[in-house]
């Protein structure tokens, strides 16, 4: 098996912005908007200051904007309506874990931001709001889902595959609206002085670099999805599934770049050259009172998301469950959480959970550690089956035997 040549490959320094206190009025503006100087930053500092609630509501203005995510609607065109589609289903999923008609969220407000100065703890949601995004047309949401929709769900490489490509959509969704909420934060520098126009700028040029990497990914990952979807071929397409004995406090739907393994492992290293980054995606939902955690991607049976799933398959049976949850933590927002049990969380295992969460931001780097086993118990749900496309290797613990 060979290492993902990422590891071993130089990193990308993103080029940095000149800031220039005064420019000629017709040049580019420094700050790399596209604008003329004269129309951008010149005399920034006397404009009247941006209210940072009209920012956060430009921002959730752009993840209503919604699109039909079918990669080829020629054939079966659209239907007229956009729908507010369930990542995670309603029934079954959410339902599982809502209590009176709600769940929590760990997407944090502006509001909550500045309340707690940058320790929002995860709020109320209905479950009508939850995990949805406008990125299928009901007709398409409805036909492409319709088998992993329905009361039960039996995992093999066809429903499997449905999970992922929902969340690789959902993905695409996502960093598409943080691609285009950028020039909306770039106004927050209004009636700033210079040097803190610099720093806004600053960071949100390194986190531009970051949403555009970041969407050439999703794009080429959803490309090897929607050949297969118009296809009906599963060629390449891996999953592996776990049916715990009984429902997880957390439900959650996402796609990521494998970083690091459950045993302290880097899988591959974001932001080096002459690198195809490779992704995985989990599903974790609820049906007929047991959770299933789908992973599913498309690589090779050796690559990083191949690693990942093989790591977790060797945990122990008890463990995985616990195990679990820190990765959806540490990886994915997208994720929602019965209210009883995180308020009967410890404050310490509260902080634990709220600062995985914090990575992958400028406040927090990810830590090749942070999977590794330091014994902590979220939950004492056990894993009763694996169901998956792979082989695991009896050295990362046979997934039939100790599963
Ligand atoms: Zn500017
Ligand atoms: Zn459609």
């Amino acid at each position: 098996m060979e290492a993902h040549p990422s590891l071993s490959a130089q990193f990308i320094e993103p080029e940095p912005i000149r800031p220039v206190e005064a420019m000629g009025p017709y040049e580019p503006c420094w700050c790399r908007s596209g604008k003329k100087y004269k129309w951008c930053h010149y005399r920034r500092e006397q404009e009247k200051p941006i209210n940072i609630f009209e920012v956060e509501a430009g921002m959730l203005a752009e993840l209503r904007a919604g699109y039909c995510s079918h990669p080829d609607p020629s054939d079966d065109p659209c239907s007229t309506t956009i729908t507010r589609a369930h990542t995670v289903q309603r029934r079954g999923g959410l339902a599982a874990i809502a209590e009176d008609g709600h769940v929590l969220t760990v997407k944090p407000t502006m509001k909550s931001m500045i309340e707690t100065q940058g320790n929002p703890a995860p709020r109320k949601i209905g479950v009508g709001n939850a995990s949805v995004f406008p990125g299928f047309c009901s007709k398409h949401d409805t036909t492409i889902f319709k088998p992993i929709e329905g009361k039960t769900v039996t995992i093999d490489a066809s429903t499997a595959f449905l999970f992922a490509y929902r969340a690789i959509a959902y993905e695409r969704f996502a960093k598409e609206a943080q691609l285009r909420s950028v020039p909306i934060q770039a106004e927050m520098d209004r009636g700033k002085p210079f040097r803190t126009q610099v720093q806004i700028q600053f960071y949100l040029n390194s986190a531009l670099a970051g949403i555009k990497i970041g969407l050439v990914d999703v794009n080429r990952w959803k490309a090897g999805y929607d050949e297969r979807l118009m296809s009906g071929n599963r060629d390449g397409f891996r999953y592996f599934a776990i049916r715990f004995d009984s429902v997880l406090p957390v439900v959650a739907c996402c796609a990521f770049h494998p970083e690091i393994d459950f045993h302290g492992n880097q899988l591959q290293r974001l932001a080096r050259r002459g690198s195809e980054f490779e992704h995985i995606t989990l599903t974790v939902t609820a049906f007929e009172r047991e959770t299933i955690a789908v992973f599913g991607w498309i690589g090779p049976d050796d690559g990083p998301a191949a690693l990942l799933a093989r790591s977790f398959s060797g945990l122990a049976a008890d463990r995985k469950a616990d195990a679990l949850i820190k990765l959806l933590f540490l990886q994915s927002d997208n994720i929602f959480l019965r209210q009883s049990w995180w308020n009967g969380l410890t404050e310490q295992n509260q902080k634990l959970l709220q600062g995985l969460s914090k990575s992958g931001t400028a406040e927090r780097t990810r830590k090749v550690s942070d999977l590794a086993d330091d014994g902590t118990t979220f939950t004492t749900a056990r894993a009763v089956e694996v169901i998956s496309s792979e082989q695991m290797d009896p050295e990362a613990g046979s997934p039939k035997a100790s599963a």
